[in-house]
């Protein structure tokens, strides 16, 4: 397992700086140790073949992730460096491109997930073997997993405690970019692979935001100014655009998560809710590191003989966005359309899909790392295991979300149903979020008859929750 730790006054000839999620140049402190202590520093970037055609392969996220590399590149360039390419396993090309250009060390931002442990262990261990090393620095969360204990010398597997324990620990200052980077003129740049190798559109997919790291900074100033001071009053509204909407940056290191809490810190209701919620992120990658089998089963090892419905009809139906309640259409609708859906839709969506379908939630999960560009094994993982009452959350399984009484509370003026499902236009607010319940003369009136125009809901919902309780009570207590 590659270090954390600086380590002492060491001095390097060469240093390969391998970026992964971590696509910025602000506060990245492998980049800054290469910088401080290696005569040279040569920046590496690898098209993984395990990730572009693994598990979770997602068009949506490989565009975003290309286009900001290429920016990466580009900036590098203003500082007289370059990114250089390569493409294959990193196992491979890593050690065979550090050796190349001579490198003492490889340096990288550490990551939690299984796959990039067992690459990083791989990549390693191949370095090693030929007298380099990889080593590994903070720069994906604020606190590493080992610094955030409970006073039994464990893991938290509690939120609450967790956030407690965790604003505790000292916050290390960001660091500034680098104005120049020294580059050796003799290393090969490699080449880019085109968007039909990568198998990516050449435009965006779908409707994604700005890539890069000063779009990303750019974003993250806005909402500084003018948003986060009303995150805990706006961010449940659905249309409100309410939330800051950095996931993407996050998760690919456009901007340090250090840096984020530090400069969103401060007085206030919104910037204290605003920043729990970056400790979720903390949490979930936390207990990923701990329990990396989370993804495959779940965290909770009772709800591993549940009887899932095998519902294929339900299923697509779902992810189509035609299950005939209209909040949890529009968020899938969403989804499809922009590649993120807001997070009280992740929850209304997921209640759906695993409790008033019943629907094994890792099937949601995959749907979802298919199309979001901010798809994180952790954070993602973390909020099904939630929604489905498997993970670490210590509520009891029965929260079962009512997707009508979620839309009233949540879309109160029909806004975002309205925007995301143009067929319920002439729908009446007071049928809106269960139009069903219109008379046939109603349906007429509103252009929209149900089961022609607008799907007939595929659950009812009363029903399916008595069905989920059933179904949850017979694997807790058996
Ligand atoms: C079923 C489900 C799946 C999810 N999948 C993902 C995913 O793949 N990737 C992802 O980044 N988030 C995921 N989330 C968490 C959350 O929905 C998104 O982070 C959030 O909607 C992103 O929008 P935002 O940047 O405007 O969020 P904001 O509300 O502005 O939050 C700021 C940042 O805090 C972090 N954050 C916020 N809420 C959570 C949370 N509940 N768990 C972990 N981190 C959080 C994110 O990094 C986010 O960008 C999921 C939640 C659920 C319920």
């Amino acid at each position: 397992m590659p270090s954390s730790d600086p380590g002492g006054g060491e001095r390097w000839r060469t240093a390969v700086v391998w970026f992964r999620r971590d696509l910025r140049l602000h506060d990245h402190p492998a980049l800054a140790d290469a910088i401080s202590r290696a005569g040279m520093v040569v920046p590496l970037f690898v098209f993984d073949d395990a990730l572009l055609g693994g598990r979770w392969p997602a068009p949506n996220r490989v565009w975003f992730m290309d286009r900001s590399a290429r920016l990466l590149d580009q900036a590098l360039r203003d500082r007289g460096s370059r990114l250089h390419v390569r493409t294959g396993r990193p196992a491979e090309v890593v050690p065979r491109f550090a050796a190349e250009v001579g490198a003492d060390v490889v340096l990288v931002s550490r990551d939690y997930g299984p796959y990039a442990r067992l690459r990083d262990g791989q990549v390693g261990k191949a370095l090693e073997s030929d007298g380099r090393s990889l080593r590994a620095r903070r720069g994906i969360l604020v606190h590493e997993p080992e610094e955030v204990i409970s006073a039994a010398g464990g893991p938290f597997s509690v939120f609450t405690p967790f956030h407690r324990a965790w604003r505790q620990l000292p916050l290390r200052d960001a660091l500034d970019a680098p104005r120049s980077i020294d580059l050796p003129g003799s290393a090969d740049p490699g080449t880019w692979p085109s968007s039909a190798d990568l198998r990516v559109p050449e435009r965006p997919p779908a409707d994604l935001p700005e890539p890069g790291e000063e779009a990303a900074r750019d974003r993250l100033g806005r909402w500084l100014r003018s948003g986060l001071d009303d995150y805990h009053s706006r961010r449940d509204d659905l249309a409100a655009d309410g939330t800051s909407r950095l996931s993407q940056d996050l998760h690919w290191g456009l901007l340090s998560p250090l840096e984020v809490y530090r400069r969103a810190k401060r007085e206030g209701r919104g910037p204290a809710a605003y920043c729990r919620q970056l400790v979720w992120r903390e949490f979930y990658h936390h207990v990923l590191w701990h329990r990396p089998g989370v993804t495959r089963g779940p965290y909770l090892a009772q709800f591993e003989g549940m009887a899932w419905s095998e519902d294929e009809d339900d299923f697509q139906a779902w992810c189509a966005g035609s299950t005939g309640y209209p909040v949890v259409d529009a968020a899938m609708r969403q989804l499809m359309a922009t590649g993120w859906m807001h997070n009280r839709a992740r929850l209304i969506v997921g209640s759906f899909l695993t409790k008033d379908l019943l629907i094994d939630w890792r099937r949601g999960e995959r749907h979802f790392m298919a199309h979001l560009t901010d798809g994180d094994l952790a954070n993602n993982n973390g909020g099904w295991q939630w929604v489905a009452s498997t993970g670490t959350d210590p509520q009891p399984y029965f929260r079962i979300f009512n997707p009508v009484l979620q839309a009233e509370r949540f879309d109160p003026n029909g806004a975002f149903v309205r925007r995301w499902v143009p067929e319920l236009e002439g729908v009446p607010l007071a049928r809106l979020h269960e139009p069903w319940k219109m008379s046939g003369d109603e349906q007429r009136a509103a252009g929209c008859v149900i089961g022609r125009d607008y799907p007939s809901p595929i659950a009812d919902h009363a029903e399916a929750r008595q069905r989920a309780l059933a179904a949850y009570s017979a694997v807790r207590n058996g």
